[in-house]
């Protein structure tokens, strides 16, 4: 046995020890003072990370007893380097099974992670236990498939009512869906739109992922070894249409939810939706906002706004330049949509300014997928033997407050890689950041959603003219463009205010009503009490995949590598509350923010 294993697996020895004695003193004397223990479901029926020994210990103390661990199992071997051992492993508790990932520092725990992976007794159908598909024999009025699953659509929602509703059926709740499907939770997903992947192929016709595809796959299907790297949004749309229905979803396209309720007295939602012409109500246990991050439009208030004789849009309305030809058009914002809209107008014909009121973070894509995201997300990472599943947890492994720090180095090699670049940048007058701490994309990203750009050519044109720039305050809009706080102004046939997206409570506030919004509070966002998150710290991303503060109401959202490894601990929450299992919640996060 290496001596990395070896230590791993004493490490986990003692710690299953001194657990199973109740011995949390014990238990907690294994960790280093600088230590983490990040646990997704398996303990605290929540997404939580105690951070330090009597965080750590308080935590054990609450959750161990009930949970009755058992069985902690290094897999694999473990690994040194740099001072620090690692290893994987498997344990079981009272009702489930789980992996998880350590990480000793002389001879002390760094990092705990500890995520649920399955609910004994209620595990997915796969592999040696797939279902068989037909029973042989011969029977008196057998069901095909075909009519079992059409008897399935035919019924739920109504002779039978869902346990879950999905409000969105974007790919927050699709994914859902498909993991809600393989555990047997029955759940409906309603969807405005007239098909599954329509909010991709609403946006505009230039967009492609920003993500490689090694970070996108679904989860059951991965992608094809000849998928692009950068998924064009239609063709994504045509895959998450042809998913929804290779998962056997019950998803109601052209559905709109109007309205929700909490029924006290029966313990249910009722959720109103207007489906096939008709008002439907639905009355599922578990209501789930899956109405995405980016969705909610933040449309700013300049004196003026009404008066301009052009054409305004925010950027989720923004389709193509087709028409924009040799007209002139103002870009309000700098991150990503701002940045795509830019190159797709200019690529168009039409004159086009880009408006910066703050710095923005730019990282180009070549260097992001070298330096920040290959090591877990790429063709190397596959043939080193990194699968997604892997990967994702490799990443979950890395609790928030450990990050910063560690993403610092990252966009420095980025900063020197790519100096020239930023160089160039700079002299056309952009305004660079790369966080409030240095620590680039990703923080930003997990502490306010926005605030970058990945660049994809645009910024090519703003270096060199092509787009032109304007930094600084808007101080109204005119009838024919904008007048900005130093006295000039900008004439603009089309204005694309491309500023970003509100809290995703703000579904709630709109289809129940402002005082469950204010109950939820923010979502999204650290607490780190940088630009846009303020804190106080949370330690983890606020409400997202996890219970919250009003009852059996839930937030499922992220890009496709958080929707793919979040919506199992989500899923698992639902069906162990379906199979009525015990599920004690272990530091419901209070709310500090409303939005
Ligand atoms: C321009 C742009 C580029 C992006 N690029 C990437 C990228 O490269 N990689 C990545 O991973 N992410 C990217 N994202 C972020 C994010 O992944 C996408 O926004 C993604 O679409 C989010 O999925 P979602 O399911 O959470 O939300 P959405 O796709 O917005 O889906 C929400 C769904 O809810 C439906 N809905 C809302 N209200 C109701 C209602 N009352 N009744 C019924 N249905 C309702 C909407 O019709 C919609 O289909 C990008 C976002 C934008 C805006």
């Amino acid at each position: 046995m290496s001596a990395p294993t070896a230590q791993v697996s004493q490490w986990l020895a003692d710690f299953g020890a001194a657990v199973s004695r109740g011995n949390f003193g014990a238990a907690t004397a294994l960790f280093g003072d600088e230590s983490y223990w990040r646990d997704l479901v398996s303990f605290t029926w929540n997404l939580k990370t105690a951070e330090g020994p009597p965080q750590i210990q308080a935590m054990l103390e609450a959750t161990m007893p009930r949970a009755k661990p058992s069985n902690f199992a290094i897999q694999g071997e473990g690994s040194e380097a740099n001072g620090v051992t690692e290893g994987w492993f498997t344990f079981e508790t009272a009702t489930g099974r789980g992996r998880g990932h350590l990480r000793l520092i002389g001879g002390k725990a760094w990092t705990l992670l500890t995520t649920l992976q399955e609910l004994k007794g209620f595990e997915e159908k796969k592999r040696e236990n797939r279902p068989k598909g037909v029973e042989h024999g011969v029977f008196k009025d057998r069901k095909s498939w075909l009519e079992a699953r059409q008897d399935e659509e035919r019924t739920l929602g109504f002779a039978k009512q869902p346990y879950v509703v999905v409000i969105g059926g974007g790919q927050a709740g699709i994914i859902l869906g498909a993991r809600l499907k393989k555990l047997g939770v029955p759940a409906i997903i309603v969807e405005k739109n007239a098909r599954p992947g329509d909010s991709w192929r609403n946006r505009y016709k230039s967009l492609c992922l920003h993500d490689p595809v090694w970070y996108d796959h679904l989860p059951y299907m991965p992608f094809p070894d000849d998928w692009p790297v950068f998924s064009p949004k239609d063709k994504i749309g045509d895959w998450l249409e042809s998913y929804t229905k290779l998962m056997e979803l019950n998803y109601w396209p052209g559905t709109e939810c109007k309205s929700a309720r909490w029924d006290e007295a029966a313990q249910e939602w009722n959720v109103t939706a207007q489906h096939r012409g008709e008002s439907v109500t639905l009355k599922p246990k578990h209501l789930v906002f899956a109405t995405g991050m980016s969705a909610v439009p933040n449309l700013p208030s300049y004196p003026g706004m009404s008066a301009f004789k052009g054409t305004q849009v925010h950027s989720s309305n923004y389709r193509s330049g087709d028409e924009w030809r040799g007209k002139r058009a103002v870009v309000v914002g700098s991150n990503n949509s701002a940045h795509d809209i830019c190159a797709d107008l200019w690529e168009h014909g039409a004159d086009v300014t880009m408006v910066q009121r703050s710095t923005t973070h730019v990282a180009r894509s070549d260097s992001l997928m070298d330096l920040a995201l290959g090591g877990l997300y790429s063709e190397s990472a596959v043939k080193s033997g990194i699968d997604t599943a892997t990967a994702d947890l490799i990443f979950a492994s890395l609790p928030y407050k450990a990050l910063p720090p560690l993403q610092v180095p990252v966009y420095q090699q980025m900063k020197e890689r790519d100096a020239e670049f930023y160089s160039r940048l700079e002299k056309a007058g952009f305004q660079l950041d790369f966080g409030d701490d240095g620590s680039g994309l990703f923080m930003k990203y997990l502490r306010r959603g926005s605030g970058y750009y990945i660049d994809v050519g645009a910024s090519e044109l703003v270096a060199n003219g092509s787009v032109k720039l304007k930094n600084g305050a808007i101080e109204r809009v005119t009838a024919s463009g904008l007048a900005m706080q130093d006295g000039s102004e900008l004439q603009a046939d089309l204005i694309v205010w491309a500023t970003g997206y509100g809290s995703m409570n703000g579904w709630v506030s709109q289809l129940i009503d402002q005082t469950t919004a204010d109950k939820v509070g923010k979502c999204w966002g650290l607490g780190s009490g940088t630009s846009k998150d303020p804190g106080p710290w949370e330690g983890e991303l606020r409400n997202m995949w996890k219970p919250t503060q009003v009852k059996n109401l839930w937030m499922q959202g992220g890009n496709l590598h958080q929707n793919r490894h979040y919506s199992l601990c989500l899923a698992l929450q639902l069906k162990a509350r379906l199979e009525n299992i015990a599920t004690p919640v272990y530091a419901l996060a209070p709310v500090h923010h409303k939005s």
